[in-house]
């Protein structure tokens, strides 16, 4: 077949995997992105630690994508967390399964690993153009904005890449919706996953306990009970545990107008355990006193009970011993996007094909966080995010071929 000229829009993990993908075809390949360098995001994501995949039972693991699953199953089968694993150890970073089944790599930073991928990519004749931000079609064409000024081009199949909403001075600001929305493509609207909520704090408690952790607890809303640790920030909560109930509280405020996570701050001793220990407690003391001896309760567990009792009456050893069990933590909405780990919303499955084409726009793909799914952290993200550029890469080499 002649060689063909292929558009991958957006150098992200997504990108770069179908680049990876169709490197191989004998197809001209030429990756784009708005910012001077590439992966923006994989490399912020490194600056924590990144969780490149998860090794939990495969089975467990596609469920985490919840009533995506089913889309993104196939593309999943063909690069699951194993492969995942595999590609990063042939580009020379080795990998650790680290506590609760999270994978890491050794250096836990994204910079190794991408720079051994951009290289691979280039010495496989991909070609890379940073500071060239698509900005919509005119007509059959994709135009850019460049140092150089505005160009086109017309590739014989293009794919955009180009992630989801948060952290939108990463590159990736979802300034492409209306120009797909009015070439017919079904979009939901972007909202933060994986985010932070606001919570009123007084200013005394905001003054005390911003930043200040919150460990060995468990949380719990629709989205199951969660065993892990927040924080408390100056506007609300964060951190890891909240992030994992941030799909179930953020669809609870949209339709309830209110939500809580329910925090036991004690999983280990039983609500009976806790009354018994707490009525033994000398009446006259103090109640910091109190929860301190009977239940080792203190510091910021102390006062997020005292915040959140409500008008319960903490005379009463089993009122108290019931709080610390089920502490209902309010929200009052979820961050901005611009500050969450991803987004969800974004195409819609019923506007793209199995081959990840986008049904009104023969020619052109769609793959990675922005189209319509969400995880929670853990690996899923980046897994699912390589997965779909993967599986839109052989679409597009079929596509061609057909
Ligand atoms: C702080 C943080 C930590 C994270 N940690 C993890 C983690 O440990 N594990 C995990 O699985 N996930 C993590 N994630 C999520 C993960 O990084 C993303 O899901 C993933 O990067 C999305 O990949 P993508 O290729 O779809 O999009 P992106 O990575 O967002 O890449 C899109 C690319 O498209 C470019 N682009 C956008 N618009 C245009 C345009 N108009 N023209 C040209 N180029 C454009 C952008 O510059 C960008 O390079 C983290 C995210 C954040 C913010």
């Amino acid at each position: 077949m002649k060689a063909k000229e292929i558009a991958i829009i957006g150098g992200g993990p997504a990108g770069l995997a179908a680049a990876e993908v169709l490197s191989l075809s004998g197809h001209s390949i030429t990756v784009y992105d708005s910012m001077p360098t590439l992966s923006r995001k994989f490399l912020l994501a490194g600056k924590s630690g990144l969780n490149l995949t998860h090794a939990e039972d495969y089975t467990q693991f596609v469920t985490r994508f919840g009533s995506a699953c089913d889309h993104l199953r196939p593309a999943l089968d063909a690069f699951g967390p194993q492969a995942v694993r595999a590609w990063a150890e042939e580009l020379g970073v080795e990998t650790f399964i680290g506590t609760s089944n999270r994978v890491f790599p050794n250096a836990m930073k994204a910079s190794p690993l991408l720079r051994a991928w951009v290289r691979r990519l280039e010495s496989r004749g991909v070609k890379i153009r940073t500071r060239h931000r698509w900005i919509g079609f005119s007509g059959r064409d994709y135009l850019f904005d460049t140092q150089e000024g505005q160009m086109t081009i017309r590739p014989d199949a293009a794919l955009l890449a180009l992630g989801g909403a948060s952290w939108p001075r990463l590159g990736s600001d979802a300034s492409w919706m209306p120009w797909l929305q009015n070439s017919g493509v079904n979009t939901s609207a972007f909202q933060p996953a994986n985010c932070g909520f606001d919570i009123a704090w007084d200013e005394i408690f905001q003054e005390r306990f911003a930043g200040a952790p919150v460990k060995s607890v468990t949380a719990t809303s629709d989205a199951g009970t969660i065993p892990g640790e927040f924080v408390i920030s100056c506007h609300g909560i964060e951190g890891s545990l909240v992030y994992a109930h941030a799909a179930s509280l953020r669809d609870q405020l949209a339709t309830h107008g209110k939500a809580a996570l329910v925090v036991d701050l004690m999983p280990g001793r039983t609500l009976e355990r806790l009354n018994q220990d707490l009525a033994r407690q000398d009446g006259k003391a103090s109640f910091s006193n109190r929860l301190r001896k009977g239940a080792g309760i203190d510091g910021v567990k102390l006062s997020l009970l005292r915040h959140f009792a409500g008008n319960a009456d903490l005379t009463k050893p089993e009122t108290i011993a019931r709080l610390i069990k089920h502490l209902p933590i309010s929200v009052l909405k979820p961050r901005p996007i611009a500050e969450a780990i991803s987004s969800a919303g974004g195409i819609c499955w019923d506007s793209v094909d199995e081959r990840y084409m986008l049904k009104a726009i023969p020619g052109l793909f769609a793959a990675g966080e922005m189209l319509d799914w969400e995880a929670p952290t853990g690996g899923y993200l980046l897994t699912a995010c390589l997965a779909t550029g993967r599986a839109a890469g052989r679409g597009i080499a079929e596509w061609l071929k057909d």
